[in-house]
């Protein structure tokens, strides 16, 4: 038998979340450990209290709202994504998922539906990393110990405790940790010992599903990816005085850079691959100057390593080459490898989306998620939700309620087979 969400109370759950950093104009400001972060976790207890649900918080704000199942010695099954926001973003990333979660467990409690494993509801702390980066901080910190050597750096405790406040420059993560209203044991993270697998719905901030006419995207992996900087160095001189034949100027040679560097790319052919420069250092950054230091950064993404290493050997083929008389230098920042889910679970909200009637396809996530260091951990899988013309960090982004109900519900019975599999 399959089950469906409730329509009314998943827009009502979206209109009462949208409150909470309501920026004046369709869209929230929402900050890790902000006042606003507060006021939505309030409610997040308020709604899970009254069906009963058992609140636990962890030593990082990560908040767990679980209902028991019948089996008092099974693990728990865990839905969650985050529910703090980007400045001037909209009110569904990330907050979709903890409403899909809610959801689940308002829906199984509502109609009696009987299952085995605890349900657990779950917000994590600071995805976005918007004011205290890096972004997907707490959960790369909870599965630190499980995560590949060359991804540990990045999430050391230490280092994201010290983590400095964007906007003052001087309050740490761990000062603000420090006083906000919900912190709790270190005892009670995310853990093998007491889950057995990780749902995560979200929205799916391309334009993919739409275009194709699916509701809902049963998400197989999430893209491998590299980064790296180009660097150029010229000559600064005088922008009246000095002739143009005679000049070094790092922007203008970057610019030639990145035009043959799309060529290059664009001549591999593949449709999939995304590739993005969407960070520029300039200096001396002034309008009498020409620039003497350039850099950019080029964000690469694509499901196949071997395709990511074509583009890494172009990329890699610039690495000293003259572009206006400026050298161009090419420094690695990171990467990542494709990190495919659990199939059992994948399979999973396939067949939930099968026995609903809904329409949906496999899709690729080119977004990192906290699902993505869950996988690390627990088996793992994400449903992905219709996003209105794809957009998404901005006001603008929107899904249908009805999509939104939709993956809710894909999600419960997806969460009612894994129960049904795992001991
Ligand atoms: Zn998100």
């Amino acid at each position: 038998m399959a089950y469906f969400c409730d329509l009314k109370r998943m827009e009502n759950k979206i209109k009462t979340f949208s409150k909470f950093g309501d920026a004046g104009h369709g869209g929230i400001t929402r900050y890790a450990l902000s006042k606003e972060d507060e006021m939505a976790r309030d409610e997040f207890v308020k709604r899970m209290t009254a069906i009963g649900a058992k609140i636990e918080v962890d030593d990082l704000a990560n908040m767990y709202a679980t209902i028991e199942g019948s089996d008092p010695k099974a693990k728990r099954i865990v839905m969650g994504s985050h529910c703090d926001s980007v400045k001037n973003g909209g009110n569904y990333d990330g907050i979709l998922g903890v409403m899909s979660a809610m959801e689940v467990l308002e829906t199984v409690v509502e109609k009696k539906i009987p299952h085995k494993h605890p349900l657990t509801a779950m917000i994590w702390t600071n995805e976005e990393g918007s004011l205290y980066p890096p972004a997907i901080m707490t959960s790369g910190m909870v599965v630190y110990d499980y995560l590949p050597d060359n991804i540990k750096p990045s999430v050391e405790y230490n280092k994201m405790m010290a983590s400095v406040n964007v906007l003052d420059g001087k309050t740490t993560y761990k000062e603000a940790l420090s006083k906000f209203k919900y912190v709790g044991p270190k005892s009670n993270r995310l853990s093998r010992d007491k889950y057995v697998c990780n749902f995560e719905t979200h929205i799916e901030q391309g334009p993919i599903l739409e275009d194709a006419g699916n509701e809902i995207g049963v998400v197989d992996c999430v893209l491998g990816m590299f980064n790296y900087r180009l660097e150029f160095h010229g000559q600064t001189t005088h922008a009246g005085t000095f002739p143009m034949n005679k000049r070094r100027d790092a922007l203008y040679a970057a610019s030639l850079a990145l035009i043959e560097l799309h060529k290059k790319v664009d001549e591999l052919g593949h449709p999939e691959l995304v590739y993005t420069t969407g960070e520029i250092v300039c200096h001396p950054d002034v309008h009498t100057c020409v620039p003497d230091y350039v850099n950019f950064s080029l964000d690469v993404r694509h499901e196949d390593p071997k395709v990511l290493a074509k583009v890494l050997s172009i990329v890699k083929s610039f690495d000293g080459k003259e572009f206006a008389k400026c050298t161009c230098k090419v420094v690695p920042m990171w990467n990542r490898d494709t990190v495919y889910w659990d199939k059992n679970l994948v399979k999973f909200v396939k067949e939930s989306c099968e026995e609903l009637g809904v329409k949906h396809q496999y899709i690729h996530s080119g977004a990192g998620h906290d699902a993505q260091f869950v996988s690390y951990m627990l088996p793992t899988t994400m449903v992905f939700v219709q996003s209105k013309k794809g957009l998404s960090h901005c006001e603008e982004e929107y899904s249908d309620p009805k999509h939104c109900m939709l993956g809710a519900s894909v999600m419960l019975n997806a969460v009612l087979k894994a129960d049904k599999y795992y001991e």
